[in-house]
């Protein structure tokens, strides 16, 4: 579903990502780990080209991206890419004047052309698999941090994205609403969706993840499934790492 060769991010003249090839199988849950600073947001957002990576490959779905510094990639095709991504944010970033339902429906009628009445459905059908149907009505700011972020993740869903990507969802919730989003997500991963999660909560990267990615330093240290991640690591840097944690 998503090929990454060799992508390389410079800020300025800071590299921040130093050459990341990774692969993700259609209906696999990927999860990054890392140090902060490492570059895992920089990193997820170069999927959906909220940031342009500076040289590397980029294949998602079947759009295939090059990037070379000094050759701007066309913007139609930037957001063709961005279509088959949805972006789940840490702050939510919903709409604040539009109800859940309204933030449901925007982009299903200004992007996807689709009509009031078919992006109502799916918005009212999506709110009900994140369990705020009797919430279709409020305005982010009636909802709890865990309401909204599920509202995001529905949102995101609404737009039939091949891949969810998911930045932090959980680190500006207070720790009671934790458990109701990652419930959520473990739901969607359960049933096939493939997602790359940036994360600090290791407990569900062992439980849901397929696969556990371990960045340090703008590079892939290593990667495997969470048993062999969380319990032998091979790399001095990533027992380090997870050491620091316990
Ligand atoms: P955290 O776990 O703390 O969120 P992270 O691993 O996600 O960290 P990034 O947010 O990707 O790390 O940031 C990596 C580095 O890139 C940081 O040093 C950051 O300051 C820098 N950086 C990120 N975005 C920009 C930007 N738009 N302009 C300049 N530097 C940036």
């Amino acid at each position: 579903m998503i090929q990454i060769r060799n992508l390389h991010k410079s800020f300025d003249q800071l590299e921040i990502l130093k050459g990341i090839d990774l692969d993700v199988q259609s209906g696999e849950t990927v999860v990054i780990i890392g140090p902060s600073g490492s570059g895992k947001t920089t990193f997820l957002r170069c999927l959906n080209l909220l940031e342009t990576p500076t040289s590397g490959a980029l294949t998602l779905a079947d759009r295939h991206l090059q990037f070379t510094p000094g050759r701007p990639v066309a913007k139609n095709e930037m957001l063709a890419l961005r279509r088959e991504t949805g972006m789940v944010f840490q702050n939510y970033n919903l709409f604040p004047h539009k109800t859940a339902l309204e933030n449901l429906m925007e982009g299903q009628i200004t992007v996807l052309g689709r009509s009031k009445s078919e992006a109502r459905e799916k918005a009212l059908r999506l709110l009900d698999k994140v369990g705020l149907a009797d919430r279709a009505d409020m305005y982010p700011h009636q909802l709890s941090g865990g309401q909204q972020q599920r509202v995001g993740i529905a949102r995101a869903m609404a737009m039939d994205p091949k891949v969810l990507l998911f930045d932090e969802p959980t680190s500006a919730l207070d720790p009671e609403l934790v458990g109701e989003v990652l419930k959520v997500m473990k739901e969607l991963a359960q049933e096939g969706m493939t997602m790359v999660i940036v994360t600090h909560e290791m407990k569900f990267a062992q439980d849901v993840a397929d696969r556990v990615v371990f960045i340090d330093g703008g590079v892939i240290v290593e990667q495997g499934p969470p048993a062999e991640i969380f319990g032998a690591a091979k790399h001095e840097r990533t027992r380090q790492f997870l050491n620091k944690l316990s």
